[in-house]
């Protein structure tokens, strides 16, 4: 079976390791085909790219871009873009701009609660400036003692309820899904099952998504349980979409699971990489 993981994190956004590095672990982790889908950013992948030659990994240039949809933030994968269209680059660089002032106010939200300081600490956890994240504000939190692990730090504070959580609007789905065609990609939904839409709204979002020239879907993530494969395998059969399979990998001991670690796609799908090489 050809190992493809086709979504995962450098400190380009919230992972832990640099390009090069998530590249060797990939290699390391026997991974054929990999993209590196750092978060509204593609500042990583010419590095990524190069890595990957280096070990004889097949590259695909990718990219996670932040969506709100229906007041929802859903998260669409780009994959074989273009990374240098100027398009794809401008609406990345409008996502991206309103994440400084968002992380403002939540280190000012948990300032009220009693923690302070968290946005400079926060910062010192950052690669890129412009990519300030809540996970980095989950391993501050850690460091400071707050609580035990990021996954505590999102539970108690950073998820919508939660004190620290921050309404935000991120880039729209026609702009995302167009950003990602005119760089000549395939559109790919992230992680499905993670996100609180009712069994309505995702079937509208799939229609939407689908007539909007969106082609892919996660059905093997790191996010997902065993039968959320089965789950979202029916769904990719029942719209026609291209399966995708990522480890959503961010970072050594952090991530729930490891670069091309996860079990094959089931059967009866058409992988997102069917037609690549
Ligand atoms: P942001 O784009 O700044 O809102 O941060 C989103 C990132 O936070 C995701 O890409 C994940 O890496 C991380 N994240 C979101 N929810 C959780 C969670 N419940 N536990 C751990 N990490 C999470
Ligand atoms: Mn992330
Ligand atoms: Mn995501
Ligand atoms: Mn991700």
């Amino acid at each position: 079976m050809l190992n493809v993981d086709l979504h995962c994190h450098s400190s380009v956004s919230d992972g832990l390791l640099s390009p090069a590095g998530v590249a060797a672990r990939a290699c390391a982790n026997g991974v054929d085909v990999w993209a590196l889908t750092d978060h509204d950013e593609v500042g990583g992948i010419a590095a990524a790219r190069a890595a990957a030659s280096d070990c004889g990994m097949r590259h695909v240039a990718g990219v996670e871009i932040s969506v709100t949809w229906a007041g929802e933030t859903l998260h669409i994968v780009g994959l074989n873009i273009d990374e240098t269209n100027p398009a794809l680059v401008q609406g990345l660089i409008a996502t991206r701009s309103g994440r400084q002032r968002r992380a403002e106010q939540i280190g000012v939200l948990l300032a009220q609660e009693g923690i302070p300081g968290a946005y400079e600490g926060a910062l010192r956890y950052v690669g890129n400036p412009d990519l300030i994240s809540r996970t980095h504000f989950a391993r501050y939190l850690v460091e400071a003692g707050v609580c035990q692990n990021t996954h505590d730090v999102f539970k108690r504070y950073l998820v919508e309820g939660k004190p620290g959580y921050v309404v935000h609007r991120w880039a729209s789905l026609s702009d995302t899904l167009s950003w990602i065609h005119g760089a000549g990609g395939i559109a790919v939904i992230a992680h499905p099952g993670r996100y609180s839409l009712t069994l309505l709204q995702m079937s509208v979002f799939l229609d939407e998504f689908k007539q909007q020239g969106g082609c892919g879907i996660e059905v093997v993530t790191g996010s997902h349980t065993p039968d959320q494969y089965a789950e979202y395998a029916k769904v990719a059969q029942q719209y026609g979409f291209l399966a995708s399979r990522g480890s959503d990998f961010h970072a050594p001991g952090e991530s729930s699971v490891d670069l091309g670690a996860l079990p094959p796609l089931p059967a009866n799908l058409t992988p997102v990489w069917h037609d690549w090489f």
